[in-house]
């Protein structure tokens, strides 16, 4: 039956299920502008490529964590949001059954069914499932959709870890002397491909996507650039 349904009725719907794909690609590009732009200023104030190197580690594990950190934060608050929800629509048919009936078959009218088919939805759907109707169809909460803060956690911070990862390696392999420019080049080219990625998945063309993200990934690297070749001068 599943199979049938997905094979008659298949127009892909970005907006469902690309929220998840599209926070994976913004946590990438947070790493890798950030901790790119972080190596390359101390590459550029001519430090030794360990301290380099050290930096970027540093730039990933900070980053993440507090990717993480903000992220559990947020959706947790979220999920108190909804726990409450679920506590006061809970209480709410049990004390005044009739009340949350009435309040549902209103719902049904105002999306357009007449009165008689609302009240007969409502009163099938009180029956089936009283509170999963009442979460998603007056709160708005759906199973699918419900906040996980410990997963959204790990997810951003895996997103990060991945965008910080090449200019980490860069720094790692790099042995010779242009480790400025190499940065440059690498974290450029990637944030073209991300931002193409990030548009792609959204349903647009992709050029747009890499456009913006080329122009502030380029600003944030000739800032910390500049940071790095002013600190290098008056230092060296
Ligand atoms: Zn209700």
């Amino acid at each position: 039956m599943e199979l049938n349904y997905h094979h008659h009725h298949h127009e892909p719907h970005r907006s469902q299920n690309s929220g998840w794909l599209r926070a994976a690609v913004l946590g990438a590009n947070d790493g890798l502008i950030s901790t790119g732009s972080l190596m390359l200023g101390m590459a550029t104030a001519q430090a030794a490529p360990a301290t380099v190197l050290l930096t970027g580690l540093a730039g990933l594990a900070a980053g993440a964590l507090s990717m993480a950190a903000g992220e559990y934060v947020s959706v947790s608050s979220q999920a108190d949001a909804e726990h409450a929800d679920i506590r006061i629509e809970t209480r709410a048919l049990r004390d005044h059954p009739e009340l949350e009936l009435q309040e549902l078959t209103q719902i049904y009218v105002q999306r357009g069914l007449t009165p008689e088919l609302a009240r007969e939805v409502a009163l099938q759907l009180t029956a089936h499932d009283d509170l999963g109707a009442h979460l998603r169809d007056e709160v708005g909460i759906s199973e699918l959709q419900r906040a996980r803060p410990v997963q959204a956690a790990l997810a951003s911070a895996t997103a990060f870890t991945l965008g910080a990862l090449p200019p980490v390696l860069l720094g790692w392999l790099w042995t010779g002397p242009g480790l400025a420019m190499a940065m440059v080049l690498v974290t450029t080219l990637l944030l073209v491909v991300l931002g193409y990625a990030a548009e792609r998945v959204a349903g647009g063309g992709g050029f747009r996507g890499a456009w913006r993200v080329l122009l502030w990934g380029s600003m944030a690297q000739a800032a910390t650039a500049l940071i790095g070749w002013l600190f290098g001068v008056s230092v060296g």
